[in-house]
């Protein structure tokens, strides 16, 4: 089966801004930002999407990884996920969105 875009990332196929990494999770600089501050935080083992995830220790692993991550960036900030084509998901590898860095409030406008 054909790698995602994030598994060559993970397996340094190709480059990317790397903000933090363990044994099971790698955080990236999004490459075409949609906020002042924008990162990925990427399950190094690959499920499609989040629903996918049946496991209690992996889905709340992820969502203390993107806390931690987004907290050594930003004080405020968004997580999105987008699950599905229908969801908006482009890349089929779960991922949670750090979105923030805005000026004071404008996220909610
Ligand atoms: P999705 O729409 O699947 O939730 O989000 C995928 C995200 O991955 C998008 O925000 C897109 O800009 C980002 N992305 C796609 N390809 C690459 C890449 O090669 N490198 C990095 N750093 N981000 C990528």
């Amino acid at each position: 089966m054909n790698k995602t875009i994030f598994e060559r990332i993970i397996d340094r196929e190709i480059p990317s801004s790397i903000v933090y990494e363990d044994d099971a999770f790698i955080a990236i600089k999004d490459i075409a930002p949609k906020a002042p501050v924008h990162l990925l935080v990427i399950p190094k083992r690959l499920s499609t999407r989040l629903d996918e995830i049946e496991d209690v220790q992996d889905m709340g692993q992820l969502f203390l990884t993107a806390t931690k991550v987004a907290r050594q960036h930003l004080g405020d900030y968004r997580l999105v996920v987008n699950v599905g084509k229908g969801g908006g998901q482009e890349v089929f590898h779960t991922h949670v969105h750090i979105l923030g860095g805005w000026a004071d409030g404008a996220a909610l406008h």
